[in-house]
């Protein structure tokens, strides 16, 4: 009967609006989700640390800052669908944090992606973007020809940022840039996310650093880079051809005793360990970088490792 239909289609229609409110509303209830992706410092790929790179989840919403060798690998053993890949923030532009910037938009797409991606970073990002597209041109058109997917260049929008602002805000975060010591490298940021539940801190590399304790006042976490100087040297003797290495990292790096520092006069509740310099030192254990970070800390230390959710 037309009558009993369009009433079943209605009661239907109701039930599953209902189920659609509750499951938004669930989902806008969830946790936003920090998944450090990368935990090493310096591009050299290495057994111990992926290169760096660390995802925010909101509403089933991708926002990765930094994109070290291996970051759409790395979302893949995250079990981070990368079809949910929203935004890319870069912090700067050494290798160990951009190196896998266009690859992580290029597989995110064989992956399944069709919907708009915002990238922001310093320049040369437009440039950067622009040639990369072009040196994958055969790939991507032969996708688009064979395999029938959306065009992927439309789908990519690139956004400079020249100074510390707020650089954008949606449904599920605030972020804000703010301007770090990475010197020679000029700008390098540092990015904070103002969620619903918890507000979250990455401080990219820079050394110690006024306004990134300005940025990470009161947050919930800060993923600080870390540096152990006494361990430098034998970094730099495995590294035979960067003569000028051991003096660079020093100029533009933080000891994680520091980093400690840093987060106990920004008030944060938790700081987290990340982009290790050195990496791969067995004679650094995490005790020393643990006790090093407490020694001018009172709140949460965590060790960052690679996979890592906090
Ligand atoms: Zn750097």
């Amino acid at each position: 009967m037309p009558v009993s239909i369009s009433r079943r289609t209605f009661l239907s229609a109701i039930a599953a609006a209902g189920t659609m409110r509750c499951r938004r509303a669930a989902a806008q209830s969830a946790v936003t989700r920090l998944i450090l992706l990368g935990t090493a410092g310096g591009p050299r790929p290495q057994r111990a640390r992926a290169a760096s790179a660390q995802v925010i989840i909101s509403n089933d919403v991708a926002y990765v800052i930094d994109c070290g060798d291996g970051v759409a690998r790395q979302l893949a053993l995250a079990e981070v669908p990368l079809p949910t890949l929203r935004h890319i923030f870069i912090t700067h532009h050494h290798s160990d944090h951009n190196a896998d910037y266009g690859n992580l938009i290029l597989l995110a797409w064989t992956a399944g992606l069709r919907t708009r991606v915002d990238t922001w970073g310093p320049a040369p990002l437009e440039r950067m973007t622009k040639l990369f597209f072009d040196m994958n041109a055969y790939d991507i058109d032969a996708r688009i020809s064979n395999e029938g997917r959306v065009p992927l260049t439309p789908l990519v929008h690139v956004h400079e940022i020249r100074d510390g602002r707020v650089v954008m805000s949606d449904d599920n975060v605030k972020v804000t840039a703010a301007l770090v010591d990475h010197p020679p490298v000029v700008p390098a940021f540092a990015y904070r996310f103002d969620a619903r539940d918890r507000s979250i801190v990455i401080s990219g590399d820079t050394a110690p650093s006024e306004s990134l304790v300005k940025l990470a006042r009161g947050a919930d976490v800060l993923v600080h880079s870390v540096m152990y100087p006494p361990a430098i040297d034998r970094l730099v003797g495995r590294v035979p051809n960067a003569s000028a290495l051991k003096e660079s990292i020093l100029r533009h790096q933080t000891p994680a005793d520091e980093a400690g520092g840093i987060a106990e006069a920004a008030g944060v509740k938790t700081l987290v360990l990340s982009h290790f310099v050195p990496a791969d030192d067995p004679q650094v254990t995490d005790e020393m970088w643990i006790e090093a970070a407490q020694s001018r800390f009172r709140g949460k230390v965590i060790l960052g490792r690679d996979l890592l959710e906090i």
